[in-house]
């Protein structure tokens, strides 16, 4: 539906006899024009994000957002939909942080109900090590200004009163930390939303246009070469995730970017029966209930690196029996659906965003385990680098270049569980 146009109840009851027929596309689907003045390719929400802030923040609009199938159908149609910004370093809490800002605002900003539910997000910890890397985090993470909480065993036993604090499983949860502003969000409209808004400011996305190559003359990027042929412009973002070693090799340079499988899972709908998201880096699962009422749960990557979406039973069996131990009430849930989706992991486990040797050409990659949260917050800063052609002050410290200089964000153990 778009957002200018007025349904009436007689048009809902219309259209719903109608099978839906008869609806006003959300998004043009135009024939690519010969040159803009910026392509985006990659229509997951980094790739959305970006071309909606190109057009609202810098007044460009005359962009292509190329995505090679549907929109929506990557990693972000495929993600547990965990937001949070309790990360360890200065750098990551301002990127997150803006993000998680930016969420808050926007079911307003784009006039689209993203499903924002900041029900809180627990970590648990096991034994005194994992209290006391908590601690560290909290204390660090309130050092940045941004919420973040110790909890007592009495207060776990409160907010999640069907979580086994038994003293006697396997690896007892003996405390743990929330961050009250944590939570979910619905990756599907937060991709609509996305393109619903670019597209109403101007921006062309072409679906099922894939990028075969880039056009470069002496260093610099002129356009790209598509299935649909060539399309020139002086400024290229790429957001692929899990394909972003492939476009950086068409382009002739290398990323420091492996390509994992991570997997989720979904159980049969149940009634509200939890009402926060818990994860456990030590027993390694997190899990959170839809508004559907599912189970969905998540854990690590799978060790080696692929292209396939799906992966690897053993990782389900940890997962689960994880789930089952942390709560013995669901042992007997029936689990529906899995899948899997390709992450893109750098080795400081910190996103990649900026320049890239070739001029014009620029890079946003390397989320890998945890880039949904971050949708807002990349796409406005990326938008920014594309549109200035300098860093955003946010994205300067996840340049490229941090691999020579050695000025990595390590952030393994933000990510220790995959969310
Ligand atoms: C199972 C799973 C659970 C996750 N859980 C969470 C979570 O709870 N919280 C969280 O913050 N993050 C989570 N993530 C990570 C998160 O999903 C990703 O970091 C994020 O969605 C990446 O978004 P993107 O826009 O960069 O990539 P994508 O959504 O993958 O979009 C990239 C797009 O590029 C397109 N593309 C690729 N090659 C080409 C080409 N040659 N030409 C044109 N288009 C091309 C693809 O078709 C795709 O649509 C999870 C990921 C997975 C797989």
């Amino acid at each position: 539906m778009k957002k200018n146009k007025r349904y009436s109840i007689f048009s809902l009851l219309r259209n719903a006899r109608n099978y839906h027929e008869n609806w006003a596309e959300a998004w043009r689907s135009p024939e690519p024009k010969p040159s803009y003045d910026a392509i985006i390719v990659g229509g997951g929400g980094h790739g959305l994000a970006t071309a909606y802030y190109l057009a609202k923040e810098h007044g460009i609009t005359n962009v292509a957002l190329v995505e090679k199938g549907p929109i929506g159908l990557g990693n972000t149609g495929r993600n547990t939909t965990v937001i949070r910004s309790n990360y360890l370093w200065d750098e990551s809490a301002a990127i997150y942080e803006l993000s998680l800002k930016l969420f808050e605002g926007l079911s307003q900003d784009l006039n689209f109900n993203v499903m924002l539910s900041q029900r809180g997000l627990i970590s648990i910890g096991h034994n005194q090590h994992d209290m006391r890397e908590i601690r560290r985090r909290v204390n660090a993470i309130r050092l940045n200004g941004i919420d973040s909480e110790m909890l007592s065993m009495a207060e776990l036993r409160e907010l999640v009163p069907i979580l086994n604090l038994s003293p006697n499983s396997r690896y007892p949860v003996i405390g743990g930390s929330i961050q009250r502003r944590g939570g979910i969000a619905r990756h599907d409209a937060v991709a609509w939303g996305y393109a619903r808004a670019a597209d109403d400011r101007g921006v062309d996305i072409l679906q099922h246009t894939e990028v075969t190559g880039f056009r470069i003359q002496g260093g610099r990027v002129e356009g790209v070469e598509t299935n649909r042929g060539f399309i020139a412009a002086p400024k290229i973002g790429v957001a692929v995730a899990g394909h972003s070693s492939v476009l950086a090799e068409k382009a002739g340079f290398r990323l420091p970017i492996e390509s994992h499988p991570l997997q989720a899972l979904v159980s049969e709908p149940l009634k509200p029966i939890f009402h926060t998201v818990i994860m456990s880096a030590t027993v390694h699962v997190y899990l959170n209930q839809s508004d559907r009422g599912e189970l969905v749960m998540g854990a690590g990557i799978d060790a080696f690196n692929s292209y396939a979406q799906r992966g690897s039973p053993m990782i389900l069996e940890d997962m689960l029996a994880a789930a089952v131990e942390l709560f013995p009430i669901f042992s007997r849930v029936k689990m529906m659906r899995q899948w899997g989706g390709i992450v893109d992991i750098c080795p400081d486990a910190s996103p990649i965003i900026g320049k890239t040797p070739v001029a014009g050409l620029y890079f946003n990659c390397g989320w890998g385990t945890g880039g949904f949260k971050s949708i807002p917050g990349s796409g406005f800063v990326f938008a920014h680098t594309i549109a200035q052609g300098e860093p955003h002050e946010i994205a300067a410290p996840f340049a490229l270049d941090r691999f020579t200089s050695g000025a990595l964000i390590d952030e393994h153990g933000a990510a220790g569980v995959a969310h």
